[in-house]
C-alpha cells in the first residue's frame, strides 16, 4: 500500500505529552493491523541528545542500531512495540552536519547550498528512509519543539514539501495543544490553540486534527470554537485528559474516536484494533494489590526523565508481579556507612543504573556492599554494575584501592578499565560502545533462570569494561561471571550466587522492557524484592 505519514507537531507550551500522543496513534493503527514505524525532529543544534545533560534532556534512549536518540523514542518502542533505527531521531545539528559533509565532498556539484532545497532535502531523506527496513505502511514523525520557535521552520517547511511529494490524501497533520481553564470564572478557553493554528496556517501546513491536552471534558462551545477557527471538523478536536497510568492514553484517546478518525482522514481500512494484550495488561495493572519499595540509587533524585526507561521498566515487571512500585529516590551522595541502614534498610530491593562521572559514586558502592551484606536485592545497570564490581574488589577480593579508571586514574587496581581503541576519545560523543551486542549466558545462574535462553541481544551505551587482568581472581573469591561476549572476552555480567538477587549487567535492559511484555531481568528482581518484603516484613 502506500505509505502514509503522520507529522505530530505541538503549540502554546511544551510538556504536553506530544510523544505519547503519536506513540498511541501508532499503538492503535499498529493494532488495525498496519506495520508503523515512529521517528522524531529535534530542531536543537547538538548532533544528539548523547552528551546533553540529563537536567537539559532527561534519558538517552539508544537503538537496537546504536543510535543515541531522544527520550520520546522509548515511548514509541514501548507502545508501539517495533525496534526503531538511526533514522528515527534526527537534530538540526546533525543536518548541517550531513549537508557540510556534502559540500566539502562536492556532492552539490558546485550549487549554492541553501536551507530549501538543501537542508530540507536533508530532512526528508530522513522521513523517508525510517520506514523502509519494515516496508511501514504508516510513518509518523514528531517535531520537536513548539510551533513559532525559530529553529523549528526548517522542519515545519520539509513535511510541507512531503505532504505535497505523497499527496495530501496521504499525509496527516496532528496538532497537539493546550486548553486551559480560568479558574475563577471555570470557562475553558481557546484562544491560544486558535493562535497557535494559525501560526501553523502561514507556513502552509493546516492541521486535519486538534488534540487537546485539558483536565477536563472539552465542553460543546469549546469544541465548536476551535472547529470553525482552525478549520477541522468537530469530531477531530481529540480529548486529551490527564491519565493515571501512561499506557490508559490509547484507550482514553479512542473516547473521542482518535483511531477511526486518523484512519478516515487518511483513506485507511477501518479494522477494529486487537487490543487484547493491551487490556489484558491494564486489566492485570488495576488488579495490583501489593506494594514494592524500591530504592533508586542515583545522583539525580526525583528525575523521572533521566531514568525514564528504568522506571517504566519497573512499572512494567510490578504489572506482572500483581504489585505497584513505591519508588524511593534515594541521592547516593548521602550514602555512608553509617546512613545506609536508615537510608537503604526499608527498601525491599536496591536498583543503581547507569551513570556517568565520579559524583555519588562512593555512595553507590556503600549501597552494592550493604545489600550485598545484607541479602538485600541487588540490581545493578552498566555503572551500577561497574559499582558492584567495585564493591566486590575492595571488599571481598581485598583490593582496597579498586576502582575506575572513569573516577581514579591513580589506582593500582583499576578493575573497571577502558576499551582498546577508546584511549583518547574519552570525552567525545559517539565514540561509546552502543546498541545490540550479543550476550552469552552461563548455565545455572540468575542470569539463565531468568531469560530461560542461552544467548540473548542487549543494548549497550558504555565506555568502559571489566578488566580481565581480575577475572581469574574474582571467580575464584566467589564472583560469577554470568554473561560474556561471545568471545568470552567481554564481561556482560555478574552475580553473586547464594542471594536473593545480586546482579549486574554491563548492558541495558530497560530499553527493551515492554508493558505488555515485561523483561525478564526486571520481573525477576521484582519477584525477589517481593520476597524479601515477605521474609522481612511478613506482608
Ligand atoms: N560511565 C560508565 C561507562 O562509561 C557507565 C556508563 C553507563 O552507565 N551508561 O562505562
Amino acid at each position: 500500500m502506500t505509505t502514509k505519514y503522520i507529522f505530530v507537531t505541538g503549540g502554546v507550551v511544551s510538556g504536553l505529552g506530544k510523544g505519547v500522543t503519536a506513540a498511541s496513534i501508532g499503538m492503535m493503527l499498529k493494532a488495525k493491523g498496519l506495520k508503523v514505524i515512529a521517528q522524531k525532529l529535534d530542531p536543537y543544534i547538538n548532533m544528539d541528545p548523547g552528551t546533553m545533560s540529563p537536567y537539559q534532556h532527561g534519558e538517552v534512549f539508544v537503538t537496537e542500531d546504536g543510535a543515541e536518540t531522544d527520550l520520546d523514542l522509548g515511548h514509541y518502542e514501548r507502545f508501539i512495540d517495533e525496534n526503531l533505527n538511526k533514522y528515527s531521531n534526527l537534530t538540526t545539528g546533525k543536518v548541517y552536519w550531513n549537508v557540510l559533509d556534502n559540500e566539502r565532498k562536492g556532492v552539490y556539484n558546485g550549487e549554492t547550498v541553501q536551507v530549501i532545497p538543501h537542508v530540507t532535502n536533508e530532512i526528508k531523506r530522513f522521513i523517508y528512509s525510517v520506514g523502509k527496513k519494515i516496508a511501514a505502511d504508516v510513518v509518523i514523525t514528531e517535531i520537536g519543539g513548539t510551533t513559532g520557535d525559530i529553529e523549528s521552520l526548517p522542519f515545519l517547511e520539509a513535511i510541507r514539501q512531503v505532504s505535497n511529494e505523497a499527496g495530501r490524501e496521504n499525509c496527516l497533520f496532528l496538532h497537539v495543544t493546550l486548553a486551559p481553564v480560568i479558574s475563577s470564572s471555570g470557562e475553558m478557553k481557546t484562544k491560544p490553540t486558535q493562535h497557535s493554528v494559525k501560526e501553523l496556517q502561514s507556513l502552509g501546513i493546516s492541521p486535519n486534527l486538534v488534540v487537546l491536552r485539558c483536565n477536563r471534558h472539552i465542553d460543546e462551545s469549546a469544541r465548536r470554537k476551535i472547529s470553525m477557527f482552525c478549520n477541522v471538523s468537530p469530531d477531530c478536536v481529540i480529548e486529551n485528559r490527564d491519565v493515571s497510568l501512561l499506557y490508559e492514553a490509547p484507550i482514553m484517546l479512542e473516547e473521542s474516536n482518535f483511531s477511526q478518525i486518523v484512519s478516515r482522514e487518511l483513506g485507511l481500512d477501518d479494522n477494529p484494533p486487537d487490543l487484547t494484550l493491551w487490556k489484558g495488561m491494564l486489566e492485570k495493572a488495576y488488579a495490583r494489590d501489593k506494594v514494592v519499595t524500591i530504592g533508586l540509587v542515583g545522583k539525580y533524585v526525583k528525575m523521572y526523565d533521566t531514568y525514564l526507561s528504568i522506571v517504566e521498566a519497573l512499572t512494567h515487571a510490578g504489572i506482572e508481579n500483581g504489585a505497584k512500585i513505591d519508588l524511593r529516590w534515594i541521592d547516593a551522595e548521602q550514602i555512608t556507612p553509617q546512613s545506609a541502614p536508615e537510608l537503604l534498610g526499608g527498601c525491599d530491593g536496591i536498583i543503581v543504573p547507569g551513570g556517568f562521572g565520579d559524583r555519588g559514586i562512593e555512595g553507590m558502592v556503600c549501597s552494592a556492599r550493604y545489600c550485598r551484606e545484607h541479602d538485600l536485592p541487588y540490581f545493578g545497570i552498566c555503572l551500577g554494575m561497574q559499582i558492584a564490581v567495585i564493591d566486590f574488589a575492595r571488599h571481598v577480593a581485598g583490593l582496597s584501592d579498586a576502582n575506575s579508571r572513569e573516577f581514579d586514574v591513580e589506582s593500582q587496581n583499576k578493575v573497571i578499565d577502558i576499551m582498546e581503541g577508546q584511549i583518547g576519545y574519552e570525552n567525545t560523543g559517539g565514540s561509546m560502545r552502543l546498541g545490540a551486542y550479543e550476550c552469552v549466558i552461563k548455565e545455572n545462574s540468575t542470569l539463565s533462570a531468568a531469560y530461560g535462553e542461552k544467548s540473548i541481544m542487549e543494548r549497550h551505551r558504555h565506555r568502559y569494561e571489566f578488566n580481565n587482568a581480575y577475572r581469574d581472581l574474582f571467580e575464584e573469591k566467589g564472583l560469577c561471571i554470568c554473561g560474556t561476549s561471545p568471545d568470552g572476552t567481554l564481561v556482560e555480567a555478574v552475580e553473586i550466587s547464594g542471594k536473593r538477587f545480586h546482579l549486574g549487567v554491563q548492558y541495558h535492559p530497560e530499553f527493551k522492557s515492554r508493558p505488555h511484555r515485561p523483561h525478564p531481568l526486571f520481573v525477576r528482581f521484582i519477584a525477589a524484592s517481593l520476597k524479601n518484603r515477605q521474609d522481612t516484613k511478613g506482608e
